[in-house]
């Protein structure tokens, strides 16, 4: 087994020891031995330490899955061993899913009855890309007697992937499996803020039976190891998890040397309850869509747009179960809002409420600390009603547990408050009248719409965003489009026409 436990914790006493960069097949420190710490968004005390990387650990990392990528069998073997050797990783998963779980849920507070499914879902990222890959087929055309064409799909080479702290596992493994399926090599530079799982990812993969190289981490912050990766001439494809400003950059760093990327960015997606929706299932999925991975879930169905005959008696309902939301311990199987990620995620998020309350929206739910939980960046399940079109709250990305809530008085409107931002990921559509539904659905700009259903993913659909939040599709065999090169080859059958030329005055035949 490859220990990702073996080195003793850099500077003081955490609970977990040093995670280590994964690099070429072995852990290891920093080049410049430098560290960072990470807190438990539960205490804000330290957790562990982690190897703090910088241009020189990522350019090893790049080296190193670089080499593998042209010398080892990972991108030539058959689709069908290295599916063999991702379901492998799925089971190690499902076998050591407590520790997943444990890590993650002191990593980033995530409530654990919610983490479970989490850890479930890596788990079935990797069965589901063995799968998916012993499918994938090229096309092939014919051309008469002329020719026979087809394409090929290539793995495309290294891939850098840059992720965010909200469900580190569960998003990571989602952009790893398919990149791995296809035959590419990969460095994930996990987010700051949740080191943990990324650490023992590395070890489960190797004791898969993943190649040395093929498979890298190295632990950082954002402005120094993830924009080394992001411009690094070595990686050929950037896969991006995260905040909308930091996308764009990212792009530009991969400009100048070409760099395919996938973005999948921030969000502000509408929930649209019309007058004729079931109202108890629309007020139980609003909930759910806002409420779980402690509001900072990138399809967080965060604003509520309901039509006035129904508007009070949904949104009261709402702000009256909000109230009961547990709120505590991540770690206790009865909770169901954790802490924040961090004190000062939690001061922008209070700012915010603020600023609604200041502007004239009612706080029907929550707004504050909630008592008794004095440490730690906990804040109550928050409802806020009435919000204007024009308020903060209602037109930029919280990423935390509040609901922002306004009526409208018809269809034309509804499309038109739910498009009026710069978002564009997911829309939850609630009516029972069919026609409504899917016209709805087709005026919202969005890339993904839900009708009468909280988000239920179907592993085999495109998940992308758009406007501004991302560029691309990912999931299913979507996903091979962004990590496989498509190479044609034409193939003449010995029939068609070559224009000769140089023949002087005997031939002057000459055709494109
Ligand atoms: P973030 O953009 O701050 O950080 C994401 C990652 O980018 C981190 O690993 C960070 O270290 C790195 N980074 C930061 N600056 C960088 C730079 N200059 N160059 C290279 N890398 C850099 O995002 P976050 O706060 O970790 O995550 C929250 C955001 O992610 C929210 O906006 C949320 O909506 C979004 N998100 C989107 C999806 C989706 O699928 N659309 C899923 C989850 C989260």
């Amino acid at each position: 087994m490859t220990s990702a436990q073996a080195a003793p914790a850099a500077g003081g006493t955490h609970a977990y020891p040093l995670q280590r960069h994964f690099i070429d097949g072995a852990f290891r420190e920093s080049q410049s031995r430098r560290t960072f710490v990470s807190l438990d968004p539960a205490t804000n005390e330290p957790l562990a330490a982690a190897a703090e990387g910088d241009a020189f650990d990522v350019d090893l990392a790049v080296g190193a899955a670089r080499r593998a990528f042209d010398t080892t069998d990972w991108p030539r073997m058959k689709a069908t061993d290295r599916a063999a050797v991702l379901r492998r990783v799925g089971a190690l998963i499902r076998e050591r899913a407590d520790e997943f779980i444990e890590r993650e849920v002191r990593d980033i507070g995530m409530p654990v009855a919610q983490m479970r499914g989490l850890a479930a879902r890596a788990a079935t990222n990797f069965e589901y890309y063995a799968g998916v890959v012993t499918e994938l087929h090229g096309r092939s055309f014919q051309v008469g007697e002329e020719f026979l064409n087809y394409t090929i799909r290539k793995p495309v080479g290294v891939a850098g992937m840059i992720m965010p702290w909200n469900a580190p596992l569960m998003l990571s493994t989602w952009r790893i499996a398919p990149a791995l399926a296809a035959g590419n090599t990969v460095v994930l530079k996990p987010a700051e803020w949740s080191p943990l799982t990324a650490t023992l990812l590395a070890e489960v993969l190797a004791d898969a039976g993943v190649p040395a190289g093929v498979f890298n981490v190295v632990h950082g912050f954002g402005e120094t190891a993830g924009a080394a990766l992001s411009s690094h001439a070595g990686v050929d494809l950037i896969c991006f998890t995260g905040e909308t400003s930091t996308g764009s950059t990212i792009i530009a760093a991969g400009a100048p040397t070409l760099k395919r990327s996938s973005v999948e960015l921030g969000g502000k997606s509408p929930v649209l309850v019309f007058e004729d929706a079931d109202p108890e299932l629309a007020v139980d999925a609003a909930l759910a869509q806002i409420f779980t991975m402690n509001g900072q879930r990138c399809t967080a169905g965060s604003r509520l747009l309901v039509h006035n005959s129904r508007y009070e008696a949904v949104v009261s309902a709402i702000a009256e179960r909000a109230k009961r939301i547990r709120v505590g311990d991540p770690g206790d199987p009865k909770t169901e809002l954790g802490p924040l990620i961090r004190a000062e995620h939690h001061e922008r998020v209070v700012q915010y409420i603020d600023s609604a309350r200041r502007q004239g929206a009612r706080v029907l739910a929550g707004g504050r600390r909630p008592d008794g939980l004095d440490r730690g960046n906990y804040l109550e399940a928050t409802v806020l009603a009435d919000a204007d079109e024009h308020m903060d709250v209602f037109r930029e990305e919280i990423f935390g547990p509040v609901l922002v809530a306004t009526p409208f008085a018809d269809e034309a409107e509804a499309i038109r408050l739910a498009n009026a931002t710069e978002y564009g990921l997911a829309a939850y559509v609630w009516t029972n009248d069919l026609t409504r539904a899917h016209r709805v659905a087709h005026a919202l700009d969005t890339g993904m719409c839900w009708i009468n259903s909280q988000n239920v993913r179907d592993l085999r659909t495109p998940f992308g965003g758009v406007k501004n939040s991302g560029i691309g599709r990912e999931g299913g065999d979507y996903a091979f489009d962004f990590y496989c090169e498509t190479e044609i080859v034409h193939v003449a059958l010995g029939t068609h026409a070559i224009p000769k030329l140089g023949l002087g005055d005997d031939d002057q035949e000459t055709s494109a």
